[in-house]
């Protein structure tokens, strides 16, 4: 199965990404994260991105559409993968299409922006292995400390209220128009984002097989 998942950053694309990849054996690919990993290791790539990704911008397309066009090249991608935060923009969408890549199903998650807002400020990550943790629903044993490996716990730069709202407006404005898109394919179905996780989980799963 060949899927995306849309909603704002914030809505939970990753978490449910992950629990699809487990449930359908099909790899979660993350523009963010493969972004975050090239900044890390210091590639001319990364290097480009950050002022953009700093800001709450989004990256230049011919970055990210070729970041994905080399990533489902590999073999892992072969029977299906699910899109975490890509497309963002309707020429990023043409160009999957052009690449005559067959989307069967685009699951929208849909949360109101003043909830993205609480989500992403409380966000924590720690620096040293990236585990995720959220000041108020998933605190970590020891205040700013990482669970698994005893790393800082930091915030990401664009987790910053004034950066989430940035990032809030360009959703609206670039990346909201892909439903009307997909729509036209006739592969939407919407999810509302729930408090709990799990709830999110059982709608998402359900979304998969309607
Ligand atoms: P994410 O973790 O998906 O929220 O992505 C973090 C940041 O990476 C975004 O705010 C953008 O700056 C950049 N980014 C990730 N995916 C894309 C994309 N498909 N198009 C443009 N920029 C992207």
């Amino acid at each position: 199965m060949k899927l995306i998942l849309l909603g704002a950053p914030g809505a939970g694309k990753g978490t449910q990404a992950e629990v699809i990849c487990k449930h359908l054996g099909i790899p979660a690919i993350s523009t963010g994260n493969i972004l975050r990993e090239a900044l890390k290791s210091g590639t001319e790539m990364g290097l480009k991105a950050k002022a953009f990704m700093d800001a709450g911008q989004l990256v230049p397309d011919e970055i990210v559409i070729g970041i994905i066009k080399d990533r489902l090249a590999e073999e892992d991608c072969k029977n299906g993968f699910i899109l975490d935060g890509f497309p963002r923009t309707i020429p990023q969408a043409e160009a999957l299409d052009a690449s005559g890549v067959v989307i069967d199903r685009v699951i929208d998650i849909e949360v109101p922006d003043e909830k993205i807002v609480t989500r992403m400020s409380g966000r924590r990550v720690c620096e040293k292995c990236g585990a995720t943790y959220h000041l108020l629903y998933k605190k970590p044993k020891a205040e700013g400390v990482c669970d698994i490996c005893g790393g800082t716990l930091i915030q990401r730069k664009d987790d910053h209220p004034d950066t989430v709202k940035a990032r809030l407006e360009v959703y609206h404005k670039e990346t909201e128009p892909l439903i009307a898109h997909y729509k036209k394919q006739g592969v939407v179905k919407r999810v509302d984002g729930q408090e709990e996780v799990a709830d999110t989980t059982r709608l998402t799963l359900a979304a998969l097989e309607a």
